[in-house]
């Protein structure tokens, strides 16, 4: 019997509606015989709260942080009401959900009287969104007539101790996975389990970083050889670029895992970057789909995606980041200084984004604000270091770009009237970037996106809802 596993975004299990239409999807996936595990992130927009009802309580706001989490209490009650009828199922999952949040209420006074919030304990608050939402979506199964089983994902996805993206340990996950999911699913019941969260060998508490859910999906997908990870959102699948940006956005049908991977690591948020990982390894198709749409097929990630008579797929933003220069006249016809200057950013842990050189420079763009004074401080031993924030990367996907004569000619021609910092083309065959402003970076996605969809091949892009959608009403 086919597997698969099932992750719910925030606005897929954002309210009662939300939640119900979730759970006639997976008892939709039961009926057409397949096995679920389902993965949920927390209800929409509480993982922010709980950040701000945390960073309140470390500034001495004990008031305005349990404010917060009053308030985030009395949203999971009366979801939960909403959903439960059951008398006793109803007052047990009540009942549960305040001792959770007079835990939650206990680690905040805390907070506010130590006044010290550490990686570690703003794992520990954030994760009660998730440990909430999968409790609370699992009674609403049960009561829907889904065998729902809950799971703690700390007690599964098992990671290092790198508090706020952790690392996860793949054969532990997997050991663990068949400890406490297989036997359920042999018993045909459906796993119902947070994302995002995890836990160390030791039972901390840790999480996989912002938009960590779909990396849990991944990662059980993984771990259990499941036929096929399906991510449900609030778009119709992956589009050739943010809908929220250009609404003329198409929607991709089908897309290599290798081009989704370059997306998602610049900026499409639509997937977390680390999600195709685990899928890539065992060869796992990634589904995205629509849960406010379910009908919709959604976009197919696979191994090997069909030829696209296009020459993108998708176009990505990542925005918030820094570039810094570094100008120095000992760098002429010298060797070993990249190493000296990339040295220091393996020191400070922070990734490069680009890098472009000339015979006495070097440009690097970073997504780290909070380190870059530290860093700059070392880099001036060396240098002359200028650095500057609010910038954009563009990045255009697609096959074989590099062979494509021309291209880099249109692409600048399109976004000829916005001033472009720094290029990087032919490091990847898949994918062209740039570097502008961030507040031309939605300007720069609409040139662009008019400029290349004008004519999508239609085996790789849904180009029937776009006829259907500018079709005068009759
Ligand atoms: P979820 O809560 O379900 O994980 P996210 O908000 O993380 O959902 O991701 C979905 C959002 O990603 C969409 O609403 C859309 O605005 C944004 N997005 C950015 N780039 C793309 C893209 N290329 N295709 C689809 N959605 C995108
Ligand atoms: N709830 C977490 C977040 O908002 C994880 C997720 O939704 O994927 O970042
Ligand atoms: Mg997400």
């Amino acid at each position: 019997m086919s597997l698969v596993v099932m992750k719910f975004g925030g606005t897929s299990v954002e309210d009662p509606a939300a939640i119900n239409r979730t759970a006639s999807i997976v008892a939709g996936r039961v009926a057409a015989g397949k096995k679920p595990v389902v993965v949920v992130s927390a209800l929409a927009k509480v993982t922010d709260q709980l950040l701000r009802a945390a960073a309140c309580a470390a500034a001495g706001d004990r008031t305005g942080s349990l404010a917060i989490s009053s308030r985030l209490r009395s949203r999971h009650r009366d979801t939960a009401a909403a959903l439960v009828k059951d008398p006793q199922a109803g007052a047990e999952l009540g009942n549960h959900i305040d001792e959770q949040f007079n835990a939650l209420d206990e680690i905040l006074r805390g907070l506010a009287a130590i006044l010290e919030l550490t990686p570690r304990i703003s794992d520990l608050v954030v994760s009660y969104g998730e440990r909430l939402s999968s409790r609370i979506v699992a009674a609403a199964m049960l009561e829907r007539g889904i065998a729902a089983a809950h799971v703690d994902a700390r007690d599964v996805v098992i990671t290092d101790a790198q508090f706020q993206k952790a690392v996860p340990l793949d054969s532990v996950i997997e050991k663990r996975a068949e400890q406490h999911l297989k036997p359920l699913l042999d018993e045909g019941k459906v796993p119902i389990m947070g994302g995002f969260i995890a836990s160390t060998e030791e039972g901390i508490t840790t999480t996989l970083g912002r938009g960590g859910s779909d990396f849990t999906g991944a990662l059980i997908g993984g771990a259990l050889s499941a036929d096929a990870i399906e991510i449900w959102t609030d778009v119709n699948g992956i589009m050739t670029c943010d809908p929220r940006v250009c609404p003329d956005a198409l929607r991709v049908k089908v897309i290599s895992f290798e081009e989704a991977a370059e997306l998602a690591y610049f900026g499409a948020k639509v997937l977390h970057p680390a999600t195709i990982l685990p899928a890539v390894k065992k060869n796992i198709p990634v589904l995205v789909l629509n849960s406010r749409n379910p009908d919709n097929e959604g976009t197919r990630i696979i191994s090997l995606a069909p030829h696209c008579k296009s020459p993108f797929k998708s176009i990505a933003v990542k925005k918030k980041l820094s570039i810094i220069d570094v100008v120095a006249s000992r760098m002429l016809m010298t060797h070993g200084y990249l190493r000296e200057i990339f040295t220091i950013f393996d020191k400070h842990q922070c990734p490069v984004d680009m890098v472009s050189t000339s015979e006495v420079s070097v440009s690097l763009t970073v997504d780290s604000t909070d380190k870059l004074p530290a860093i700059a401080a070392d880099l001036s031993q060396l240098a002359d270091v200028k650095y500057e924030g609010r910038k954009a990367l563009v990045c255009m996907v697609g096959e074989d770009i590099r062979g494509q004569q021309g291209i880099a000619a249109q692409v600048f021609n399109a976004v000829r009237h916005i001033n472009v910092r720094m290029i990087s083309q032919g490091a990847s065959e898949i994918n062209m970037s740039f570097m502008i402003e961030e507040d031309d970076a939605d300007e720069a996605v609409r040139s662009l996106h008019a400029a290349f969809f004008k004519d999508p091949d239609p085996e790789v892009f849904d180009v029937e809802a776009q006829k259907l959608a500018t079709q005068p009403a009759s």
